[in-house]
């Protein structure tokens, strides 16, 4: 870690925060870190907050594949903060030891018809904001593979399993898995529709298709990790899983595993 020193803070605004936020300068100063005012010279970036907050760092400094992003969190253990704002001594072992570890996490990438590209840590969700149901064609490396009908399709990241693709019933992805997941969210099934109905796991090489299908009145909701996406105009989203990784430190003794059970078991 000894050639990465300049670190940009990225941080929920709360007064506690902030104050907290000064001791770690201190503990930068110590260890020869420079603090830098913008992401683009920075070597790390150390986000402190929630899960949240740490997927805001990401989408705010451009995802950037150079650059090391740690998560402090904010007293609740999280599944991208190994840190706690409230352990400062643990950060602080963790400069000194090989305690630490560099993991590289899988991401996904959105292109639109349109041209635009996005990258997602969690997840891309597409949901109608009309009260009727809505329609999207699906095609798996360019072969139509169904219709859905219903309010909405989620396509998660191994990380981001935990999350809302965990409420929809998706299994949980073991991160060392480059892969993308895709749940449902109430489809409609019956005689007229016929949905596969249950989550499906694709490979790092597969190129998933989601066509929206408009009657002119619906505008659909496209979120990626936390940021809603105005992608008005296009209509069809191609979803991959990215070659771009982000590498993130952790704690050696807080395995994925360790995360999943704290949090669910
Ligand atoms: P939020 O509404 O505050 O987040 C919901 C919860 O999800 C928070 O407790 C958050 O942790 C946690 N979370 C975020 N990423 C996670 C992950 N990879 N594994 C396990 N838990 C995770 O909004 P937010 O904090 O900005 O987080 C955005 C995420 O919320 C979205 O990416 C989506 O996955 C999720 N979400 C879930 C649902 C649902 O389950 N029905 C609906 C909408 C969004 P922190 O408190 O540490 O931030
Ligand atoms: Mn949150």
């Amino acid at each position: 870690m000894t050639d990465r020193k300049n670190v940009y803070l990225f941080s929920k605004k709360t007064e506690e925060i902030e104050q907290k936020i000064l001791e770690f300068r201190e503990l930068g100063r110590k260890y020869g870190f420079k603090l830098v005012d913008h992401p683009k010279d920075a070597n790390i970036i150390a986000s402190f907050g929630g899960d949240g907050t740490f997927l805001q760092a990401l989408q705010k400094t451009g995802f950037r594949e150079d650059a090391l992003y740690i998560g402090v969190n904010d007293g609740e253990f999280g599944f991208y903060t190994d840190f706690s704002i409230h352990d400062p001594d643990r950060i602080e072992l963790a400069m000194q030891s090989d305690m630490v570890e560099v993991l590289r996490y899988p991401t996904l990438e959105v292109t639109t018809d349109d041209g635009q590209k996005f990258h997602c840590l969690n997840e891309l969700s597409i949901r109608s904001n009309i009260i009727k149901t809505f329609v999207i064609d699906v095609y798996v490396d360019g072969l139509y593979f169904e219709t859905f009908r219903g309010d909405g399709l989620l396509v998660s990241t191994p990380t981001g399993s935990t999350a809302y693709n965990k409420s929809l019933g998706g299994a949980i992805v073991d991160p060392k898995l480059p892969s993308m997941q895709l749940t449902e969210m109430a489809s409609v099934n019956n005689n007229r529709y016929r949905t596969l109905g249950s989550p499906l796991v694709m490979g790092k090489e597969r190129e998933l298709t989601l066509k929206i299908v408009q009657d002119g009145n619906d505008h659909p909701i496209v979120g990626i990790d936390n940021e809603a996406m105005g992608i008005r105009h296009s209509h069809e989203l191609h979803v991959k899983v990215s070659d771009r990784v982000v590498k993130t430190l952790r704690m050696k003794d807080n395995l994925f595993y360790h995360k999943v059970k704290r949090s669910f078991l």
